[in-house]
Protein backbone atom coordinates (compact mmCIF):
# COMPACT_ATOMS: atom_id res chain seq x y z
CA UNK A 1 0.00 0.00 0.00
CA UNK A 2 0.81 3.80 -0.50
CA UNK A 3 1.78 5.15 2.57
CA UNK A 4 0.81 8.51 2.86
CA UNK A 5 3.60 11.09 2.51
CA UNK A 6 3.12 13.79 4.79
CA UNK A 7 2.16 16.87 2.40
CA UNK A 8 5.19 19.04 2.57
CA UNK A 9 3.76 22.52 3.21
CA UNK A 10 4.07 24.90 0.41
CA UNK A 11 5.46 28.07 1.22
CA UNK A 12 3.38 31.26 1.34
CA UNK A 13 4.05 33.09 -2.41
CA UNK A 14 5.87 35.90 -1.32
CA UNK A 15 3.76 38.69 -3.60
CA UNK A 16 4.19 42.29 -2.40
CA UNK A 17 1.05 43.76 -0.95
CA UNK A 18 0.25 45.66 -4.40
CA UNK A 19 1.63 43.87 -6.84
CA UNK A 20 -0.32 45.06 -9.75
CA UNK A 21 -0.42 48.66 -8.17
CA UNK A 22 3.68 48.95 -7.98
CA UNK A 23 4.51 52.59 -7.94
CA UNK A 24 7.31 54.57 -7.92
CA UNK A 25 7.62 57.52 -5.92
CA UNK A 26 10.23 59.74 -7.49
CA UNK A 27 13.52 59.46 -5.28
CA UNK A 28 15.61 62.39 -4.80
CA UNK A 29 18.69 62.08 -7.42
CA UNK A 30 15.65 62.10 -9.65
CA UNK A 31 14.74 65.23 -8.88
CA UNK A 32 17.82 67.87 -10.45
CA UNK A 33 19.32 70.86 -7.91
CA UNK A 34 18.07 73.62 -10.53
CA UNK A 35 14.70 72.64 -11.79
CA UNK A 36 13.71 74.52 -15.27
CA UNK A 37 10.68 75.31 -16.45
CA UNK A 38 10.75 76.08 -19.89
CA UNK A 39 7.36 76.97 -20.76
CA UNK A 40 7.34 80.00 -18.70
CA UNK A 41 10.81 80.57 -18.43
CA UNK A 42 11.32 80.15 -14.83
CA UNK A 43 13.77 78.42 -12.29
CA UNK A 44 13.61 76.94 -9.55
CA UNK A 45 16.28 75.59 -7.07
CA UNK A 46 16.08 73.09 -4.51
CA UNK A 47 16.14 74.41 -1.07
CA UNK A 48 15.48 71.11 1.38
CA UNK A 49 13.07 68.83 1.22
CA UNK A 50 9.81 69.24 2.98
CA UNK A 51 8.20 66.22 3.01
CA UNK A 52 7.50 62.31 1.09
CA UNK A 53 4.04 61.23 0.40
CA UNK A 54 2.95 57.62 -1.09
CA UNK A 55 2.97 59.45 -4.45
CA UNK A 56 5.15 62.43 -4.66
CA UNK A 57 8.07 64.52 -3.09
CA UNK A 58 7.80 68.11 -1.67
CA UNK A 59 10.72 70.50 -1.80
CA UNK A 60 10.77 74.00 -0.37
CA UNK A 61 12.11 75.61 -3.65
CA UNK A 62 13.23 79.23 -4.35
CA UNK A 63 13.41 81.41 -7.74
CA UNK A 64 15.75 83.75 -8.10
CA UNK A 65 14.37 86.88 -7.19
CA UNK A 66 13.86 84.81 -3.28
CA UNK A 67 10.38 83.20 -3.51
CA UNK A 68 10.04 80.63 -2.10
CA UNK A 69 7.25 77.64 -2.66
CA UNK A 70 6.68 73.95 -2.34
CA UNK A 71 7.21 71.98 -5.48
CA UNK A 72 5.46 68.73 -5.47
CA UNK A 73 7.22 66.26 -7.79
CA UNK A 74 5.58 63.04 -9.48
CA UNK A 75 7.79 60.51 -11.39
CA UNK A 76 5.93 60.37 -14.48
CA UNK A 77 6.85 56.20 -14.36
CA UNK A 78 4.51 56.78 -11.62
CA UNK A 79 1.27 57.65 -13.89
CA UNK A 80 1.05 54.03 -15.97
CA UNK A 81 -0.68 53.66 -12.34
CA UNK A 82 -4.58 54.40 -13.65
CA UNK A 83 -4.86 55.54 -9.23
CA UNK A 84 -2.46 57.83 -9.96
CA UNK A 85 -2.94 59.46 -13.29
CA UNK A 86 -6.30 60.26 -11.87
CA UNK A 87 -4.95 61.90 -8.22
CA UNK A 88 -2.53 63.95 -10.25
CA UNK A 89 -5.24 64.89 -13.11
CA UNK A 90 -7.87 65.91 -9.89
CA UNK A 91 -4.89 67.83 -8.27
CA UNK A 92 -4.62 69.89 -11.62
CA UNK A 93 -7.37 70.57 -12.88
CA UNK A 94 -9.89 71.15 -9.14
CA UNK A 95 -7.02 72.27 -7.10
CA UNK A 96 -5.82 74.59 -10.17
CA UNK A 97 -8.91 76.15 -10.22
CA UNK A 98 -9.86 76.67 -6.19
CA UNK A 99 -8.75 80.45 -4.99
CA UNK A 100 -9.06 81.19 -1.54
CA UNK A 101 -7.42 82.53 1.51
CA UNK A 102 -7.74 79.23 3.34
CA UNK A 103 -6.95 76.83 0.12
CA UNK A 104 -3.38 76.16 -0.30
CA UNK A 105 -2.08 78.34 -3.39
CA UNK A 106 -1.56 76.39 -6.57
CA UNK A 107 0.47 78.74 -8.95
CA UNK A 108 1.47 76.59 -11.81
CA UNK A 109 2.51 73.11 -13.12
CA UNK A 110 4.97 71.97 -15.67
CA UNK A 111 7.08 68.98 -16.65
CA UNK A 112 10.21 68.06 -17.82
CA UNK A 113 11.34 64.07 -19.45
CA UNK A 114 11.29 63.05 -16.01
CA UNK A 115 8.93 64.25 -13.49
CA UNK A 116 5.75 66.72 -13.17
CA UNK A 117 6.04 69.62 -11.09
CA UNK A 118 3.20 71.46 -9.46
CA UNK A 119 4.06 74.56 -7.59
CA UNK A 120 1.87 75.14 -4.29
CA UNK A 121 2.20 78.31 -2.06
CA UNK A 122 4.63 76.64 0.88
CA UNK A 123 3.10 75.37 4.91
CA UNK A 124 6.41 76.00 6.41
CA UNK A 125 4.41 75.27 9.93
CA UNK A 126 3.61 71.43 8.29
CA UNK A 127 -0.15 70.11 9.33
CA UNK A 128 -2.61 69.66 12.00
CA UNK A 129 -1.00 66.06 12.10
CA UNK A 130 2.08 67.47 13.36
CA UNK A 131 0.56 70.37 15.78
CA UNK A 132 -1.22 67.63 17.31
CA UNK A 133 0.90 64.93 17.48
CA UNK A 134 3.18 67.60 19.77
CA UNK A 135 0.25 68.91 21.38
CA UNK A 136 -1.94 65.60 21.90
CA UNK A 137 -4.65 67.76 22.40
CA UNK A 138 -6.14 71.36 21.60
CA UNK A 139 -7.72 73.71 23.20
CA UNK A 140 -11.71 74.70 22.27
CA UNK A 141 -10.77 77.78 21.45
CA UNK A 142 -7.97 76.98 19.27
CA UNK A 143 -10.06 74.30 17.61
CA UNK A 144 -12.81 76.79 16.97
CA UNK A 145 -9.82 79.05 14.81
CA UNK A 146 -9.22 75.47 12.86
CA UNK A 147 -13.12 74.94 12.55
CA UNK A 148 -14.12 78.49 11.28
CA UNK A 149 -11.24 78.64 8.63
CA UNK A 150 -11.86 75.25 7.59
CA UNK A 151 -15.71 75.76 6.98
CA UNK A 152 -14.62 78.98 5.18
CA UNK A 153 -12.48 76.65 2.97
CA UNK A 154 -15.01 73.79 3.01
CA UNK A 155 -18.37 76.62 1.94
CA UNK A 156 -16.08 77.70 -0.55
CA UNK A 157 -15.32 74.66 -2.31
CA UNK A 158 -19.06 73.33 -2.02
CA UNK A 159 -19.10 76.96 -3.65
CA UNK A 160 -17.78 75.53 -6.58
CA UNK A 161 -19.69 72.14 -7.23
CA UNK A 162 -16.46 70.64 -5.20
CA UNK A 163 -16.10 68.02 -2.84
CA UNK A 164 -12.55 67.23 -1.24
CA UNK A 165 -13.36 64.19 0.28
CA UNK A 166 -10.12 63.72 1.92
CA UNK A 167 -10.16 65.95 4.19
CA UNK A 168 -8.22 64.81 7.68
CA UNK A 169 -5.57 66.63 9.75
CA UNK A 170 -2.47 65.82 7.38
CA UNK A 171 -4.02 67.73 4.71
CA UNK A 172 -4.51 70.39 6.90
CA UNK A 173 -1.58 72.87 6.39
CA UNK A 174 -0.55 75.54 8.45
CA UNK A 175 1.39 79.24 7.34
CA UNK A 176 3.53 81.10 8.28
CA UNK A 177 0.68 82.74 10.62
CA UNK A 178 -0.70 79.10 11.95
CA UNK A 179 -3.58 79.51 9.25
CA UNK A 180 -5.20 76.73 7.56
CA UNK A 181 -4.71 76.09 4.01
CA UNK A 182 -6.82 72.97 2.80
CA UNK A 183 -4.14 70.96 0.60
CA UNK A 184 -4.48 67.50 -1.45
CA UNK A 185 -7.29 67.97 -4.36
CA UNK A 186 -5.90 64.22 -5.51
CA UNK A 187 -9.06 62.75 -4.47
CA UNK A 188 -11.78 65.42 -5.19
CA UNK A 189 -14.33 65.66 -7.47
CA UNK A 190 -16.73 67.85 -9.19
CA UNK A 191 -20.46 67.52 -8.80
CA UNK A 192 -22.37 68.93 -11.40
CA UNK A 193 -25.55 69.76 -9.55
CA UNK A 194 -26.19 69.53 -5.72
CA UNK A 195 -28.46 66.29 -6.32
CA UNK A 196 -25.80 64.64 -8.19
CA UNK A 197 -23.87 61.53 -6.19
CA UNK A 198 -20.12 59.96 -6.50
CA UNK A 199 -20.18 56.41 -6.27
CA UNK A 200 -16.50 55.68 -6.06
CA UNK A 201 -15.21 54.30 -3.02
CA UNK A 202 -12.21 56.49 -2.04
CA UNK A 203 -11.13 58.43 1.05
CA UNK A 204 -8.78 57.94 3.86
CA UNK A 205 -10.17 55.06 5.74
CA UNK A 206 -10.76 56.76 9.29
CA UNK A 207 -12.42 60.06 7.70
CA UNK A 208 -14.68 57.97 5.39
CA UNK A 209 -17.93 58.94 5.81
CA UNK A 210 -20.48 55.72 6.24
CA UNK A 211 -22.69 56.40 3.39
CA UNK A 212 -19.06 56.12 1.02
CA UNK A 213 -19.08 52.67 2.67
CA UNK A 214 -22.36 51.33 2.56
CA UNK A 215 -24.24 53.58 0.62
CA UNK A 216 -26.12 52.55 -2.86
CA UNK A 217 -27.03 56.08 -3.47
CA UNK A 218 -23.70 57.62 -3.67
CA UNK A 219 -22.11 60.77 -1.51
CA UNK A 220 -22.53 64.80 -2.11
CA UNK A 221 -21.03 67.85 0.09
CA UNK A 222 -22.05 66.00 3.45
CA UNK A 223 -19.17 63.73 3.20
CA UNK A 224 -16.84 66.75 4.02
CA UNK A 225 -19.45 67.74 6.62
CA UNK A 226 -18.74 64.09 8.31
CA UNK A 227 -14.60 64.44 7.82
CA UNK A 228 -15.08 67.60 9.86
CA UNK A 229 -16.61 66.19 12.23
CA UNK A 230 -14.27 63.56 12.21
CA UNK A 231 -11.46 66.17 12.66
CA UNK A 232 -13.29 68.29 14.88
CA UNK A 233 -13.59 65.01 17.57
CA UNK A 234 -9.83 64.33 17.36
CA UNK A 235 -8.39 67.91 17.27
CA UNK A 236 -10.14 68.03 21.12
CA UNK A 237 -10.11 64.39 21.88
CA UNK A 238 -6.59 63.30 20.66
CA UNK A 239 -7.53 60.34 19.26
CA UNK A 240 -10.11 59.26 16.73
CA UNK A 241 -13.79 58.32 17.64
CA UNK A 242 -14.49 55.03 15.61
CA UNK A 243 -12.08 52.24 15.44
CA UNK A 244 -13.55 51.23 12.19
CA UNK A 245 -10.34 49.02 11.43
CA UNK A 246 -12.16 46.21 13.63
CA UNK A 247 -15.44 45.98 11.78
CA UNK A 248 -16.69 47.91 8.80
CA UNK A 249 -20.01 47.92 9.83
CA UNK A 250 -22.15 50.36 9.87
CA UNK A 251 -23.15 50.33 13.74
CA UNK A 252 -19.83 51.23 14.43
CA UNK A 253 -20.46 54.39 13.26
CA UNK A 254 -23.44 55.00 15.68
CA UNK A 255 -21.18 54.66 19.08
CA UNK A 256 -18.77 56.86 20.30
CA UNK A 257 -17.70 58.03 23.52
CA UNK A 258 -15.72 60.85 25.03
CA UNK A 259 -12.70 59.54 27.64
CA UNK A 260 -13.44 60.01 31.53
CA UNK A 261 -11.79 62.95 33.02
CA UNK A 262 -11.86 65.13 29.75
CA UNK A 263 -14.63 68.39 30.18
CA UNK A 264 -15.35 69.39 27.14
CA UNK A 265 -18.46 71.65 26.75
CA UNK A 266 -21.84 70.57 25.91
CA UNK A 267 -21.83 72.95 22.58
CA UNK A 268 -19.23 71.16 21.28
CA UNK A 269 -20.45 67.41 21.97
CA UNK A 270 -23.80 68.80 21.08
CA UNK A 271 -21.79 69.61 17.50
CA UNK A 272 -20.16 66.73 16.95
CA UNK A 273 -23.81 64.38 17.59
CA UNK A 274 -24.89 66.57 14.96
CA UNK A 275 -22.46 65.89 12.32
CA UNK A 276 -21.34 62.85 13.10
CA UNK A 277 -25.06 60.99 12.20
CA UNK A 278 -24.98 58.35 9.76
CA UNK A 279 -27.67 59.78 7.42
CA UNK A 280 -26.25 62.27 5.36
CA UNK A 281 -29.50 63.49 4.87
CA UNK A 282 -30.10 64.69 8.71
CA UNK A 283 -26.35 65.87 8.70
CA UNK A 284 -25.80 69.70 8.82
CA UNK A 285 -25.09 71.63 5.72
CA UNK A 286 -21.54 73.73 5.88
CA UNK A 287 -23.59 76.72 6.79
CA UNK A 288 -26.01 75.45 9.73
CA UNK A 289 -22.43 74.37 10.63
CA UNK A 290 -21.60 77.81 10.96
CA UNK A 291 -24.70 79.10 12.81
CA UNK A 292 -23.76 76.37 15.51
CA UNK A 293 -23.52 77.69 19.21
CA UNK A 294 -20.16 76.09 19.36
CA UNK A 295 -18.57 77.91 16.19
CA UNK A 296 -20.67 81.06 17.07
CA UNK A 297 -19.51 81.25 20.61
CA UNK A 298 -17.24 84.42 21.00
CA UNK A 299 -14.07 83.16 23.11
CA UNK A 300 -12.18 83.03 19.62
CA UNK A 301 -8.81 83.80 18.97
CA UNK A 302 -7.75 86.53 16.68
CA UNK A 303 -4.56 84.55 16.04
CA UNK A 304 -2.38 81.64 17.06
CA UNK A 305 1.28 82.13 18.45
CA UNK A 306 3.81 80.53 16.82
CA UNK A 307 4.14 78.79 20.15
CA UNK A 308 0.78 76.95 19.98
CA UNK A 309 2.43 74.43 17.88
CA UNK A 310 4.00 72.66 20.89
CA UNK A 311 2.34 74.39 23.73
CA UNK A 312 -1.26 75.66 25.01
CA UNK A 313 -0.82 79.25 24.61
CA UNK A 314 -3.05 80.99 27.31
CA UNK A 315 -5.27 83.18 24.74
CA UNK A 316 -6.60 86.30 26.36
P1 LIG B 1 1.07 62.73 -1.53
O1 LIG B 1 0.14 63.32 -2.53
O2 LIG B 1 2.07 61.78 -2.04
O3 LIG B 1 0.34 62.23 -0.32
P2 LIG B 1 1.60 65.08 -0.05
O4 LIG B 1 0.70 66.08 -0.67
O5 LIG B 1 1.16 64.47 1.24
O6 LIG B 1 1.97 63.95 -1.07
O7 LIG B 1 3.01 65.75 0.12
C1 LIG B 1 4.11 65.05 0.63
C2 LIG B 1 4.71 65.81 1.80
O8 LIG B 1 5.00 67.14 1.44
C3 LIG B 1 3.83 65.84 3.01
O9 LIG B 1 4.58 65.37 4.11
C4 LIG B 1 3.49 67.29 3.23
O10 LIG B 1 3.65 67.62 4.58
C5 LIG B 1 4.48 68.06 2.38
N1 LIG B 1 3.75 69.12 1.68
C6 LIG B 1 2.81 68.96 0.72
N2 LIG B 1 2.34 70.16 0.29
C7 LIG B 1 3.01 71.10 1.01
C8 LIG B 1 2.98 72.54 1.04
N3 LIG B 1 2.16 73.24 0.25
N4 LIG B 1 3.80 73.17 1.90
C9 LIG B 1 4.62 72.46 2.71
N5 LIG B 1 4.70 71.12 2.74
C10 LIG B 1 3.90 70.44 1.90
Amino acid sequence: TLRQQPQPQRPKPKVPAKASNKIHVVTDEEVPDVIHDVYHNRTYYKVELLGEGGFARCYQVRTKAGEMYALKVVSKKSLSNVKFLAKLHCEIIIHGQMQHRRIVYFHDCFEDDANIYLVLEICRNKSLAEMLRARRRLSEPEVRFFMLQLLDACEYIHSQQVVHRDIKLSNVFLDDDLNVKLGDFGLSAILKTYEERKKTVCGTPNYLAPEVLFGKDGHNQKVDVWSLGILLYTLLVGKHPFRIRDSKELFRYIKYTFPEGLSLSSDVKDLIAKILVPNPDERPTIPEVLQHPFIQNADLPTHLPHSALTTCPSLD
